[in-house]
């Protein structure tokens, strides 16, 4: 069960340490954000395709970025 304390982490319920669970929640909540294009400026369009992968649904354009969270300042020229 996800809860507004723990996140997608709920789902472990109180096994695997508390460090552990606030990590995945904290990735977890970070992978599925959107995030706003460095090319196109389009607000809350890129978003993660796969690890590492991230796609801007507004101009297609694809960036490899971090694993679990979108750094956009790396493309911005
Ligand atoms: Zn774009």
């Amino acid at each position: 069960m996800a809860t507004k304390k723990v996140g997608a982490a709920g789902k472990f319920g109180a096994r695997y340490g508390k460090k552990l669970r606030d990590n995945y929640a904290k990735i977890h909540a970070s992978s599925k954000k959107k995030y706003n294009c460095p090319v196109c400026a389009r607000e809350k369009a890129v978003r993660r395709l796969s690890f590492g992968v991230w796609e801007c649904k507004n101009c297609k354009t694809k960036f490899a970025s971090g694993a679990y969270e979108f750094r956009g300042e790396d493309f911005k020229k």
